[in-house]
């Protein structure tokens, strides 16, 4: 279902026309759907029902707090990688037991405030951070639930930037080492090994490498019920992709369910899930205006003032971002048109189309599948300040964050 649909050439999203929006809102914005968020992660839920996962969202995708209190009022836990994240997923009332932290690089700060916070677990990335969970474990006194995050050696076949499960990337251990770990696991007397977590990978669009992790994960987990060692979860991280295109098919939640389902059988162990773009990537879109308009001899550049600071997906991974005008007009340009921002960097382009409606200076545009890694990951260069997030609900609409000052950046 999609919450995103042109009714008589106006662009909606739930029941608001996006173009009166526009009028109001200083561009651009980021606008999100509340109705899309909830359908998502209530869709999330209910394909994997029969496997009851703890679902913990993956804050780094959008770190909205008023996105996330809503996902916690739906059941949603919190994958968080820094203290940062913690805190919000905190504040937006998600239960430490609901939330794990992953990352290579966990400090002693973040160590120690998890700890004392009791979340349910610390993913370990590397045996230099299990020693120091265990030390900081030892000065609070407290014996601390840890996974062990794998790295299988297999590749998601996704973009090579947003892939994690190779021997080559910087995640995670191997089967080896984790191995080696728990045979030596009376050395760490302040760590509980509970779990094992793998993430391969981000926007994956098939089943298959699930498949292939889920497979050689089993193995593992019998090897290591032979020397003792029976988890209580095993972490599946996230990673299913969503379409960014009309001519692309969704993920196939389903038959990843159906593996999971058997797998949690033989494995006897309960189900974690980190999913992150699948929940909220559709769920927004960055609402800009038209500058300018640049004719050279073979282009048609449209200059928006949107830019890769408010959306870096397609300069730093290619990402192709569909982008909408809020009102169709019947009009089509047969010339190569490529819409880019104002932020000085040649990269600093969207997507172009080789032919395109007429646009005028000051229509309105909308950039499309931005719910994830969009806000959270914009910057300031250029000196631009962060734009404002809106949350539709029905027809109404309410600003959730504010738009940065300029002040603040002029310091
Ligand atoms: C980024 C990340 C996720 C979420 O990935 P999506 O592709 O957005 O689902 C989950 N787990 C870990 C450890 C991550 O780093």
């Amino acid at each position: 279902m999609n919450f995103l649909k042109f009714k008589n050439k106006k662009l909606f999203y739930e029941n608001i026309a996006i173009s009166k929006l526009a009028n109001k809102i200083k561009t651009p914005f980021y606008l999100y759907s509340l109705g899309q968020l909830k359908f998502n992660f209530n869709n999330f839920k209910k394909v994997f029902k029969k496997i009851s996962p703890i679902i913990c969202f993956s804050v780094k995708s959008n770190s909205n707090l008023k996105l996330i209190s809503e996902l916690k009022k739906l059941g949603s836990g919190a994958d968080v990688v820094s203290i940062g994240e913690l805190k919000i997923a905190l504040k937006a009332g998600i239960s430490p037991k609901k939330i794990v932290f992953s990352g290579v690089g966990k400090t002693e700060e973040e160590i120690d405030f998890a700890i004392k916070k009791k979340i349910l677990l610390i993913n370990a990335e590397s045996e230099a951070e299990i020693i120091n969970i265990n030390r900081i474990a030892k000065k609070n006194n407290k014996v601390v639930p840890v996974g062990i995050r794998i790295n299988p050696n297999i590749s998601g076949k996704t973009n090579k930037k947003i892939s994690t499960g190779n021997k080559d990337n910087k995640f995670g251990v191997s089967m080896n080492t984790c191995l080696q770990i728990f045979n030596n696991q009376y050395d760490y007397e302040f760590i509980k090994f509970e779990a094992i977590s793998v993430h391969i990978g981000s926007q994956i669009m098939e089943v298959n490498p699930f498949k292939k992790v889920l497979n050689a994960l089993s193995e593992f987990n019998k090897k290591i019920n032979q020397i003792g060692i029976n988890l209580k979860y095993i972490d599946l991280g996230g990673g299913t992709g969503i379409p960014y295109s009309d001519d692309e098919k969704n993920f196939n939640l389903e038959k990843y369910s159906d593996l999971v389902f058997n797998f949690k059988k033989i494995n006897n162990v309960e189900i974690i899930f980190e999913p992150g773009r699948s929940i909220c990537g559709n769920t927004g879109i960055l609402v800009s205006k038209v500058i300018y308009l640049k004719d050279t001899l073979k282009k048609k550049f449209v200059i928006i003032d949107a830019a890769m600071n408010d959306l870096i997906r397609p300069a730093l991974y290619g990402a192709k971002h569909q982008i909408h005008p809020l009102l169709k007009n019947n009009s089509n340009i047969n010339k190569y048109t490529e819409f880019v921002g104002p932020v000085c960097e040649s990269s600093d382009t969207f997507i172009s189309y080789n032919k395109y409606q007429k646009l005028n200076e000051g229509d309105y545009v909308c950039i499309n599948n931005i719910g994830a890694y969009g806000r959270s990951l914009a910057s300031n260069y250029n000196t631009r300040p962060y734009c404002a997030e809106i949350l539709i609900n029905k027809n109404k609409y309410k600003v959730i964050r504010p738009r940065q000052k300029l002040e603040s950046l002029i310091n």
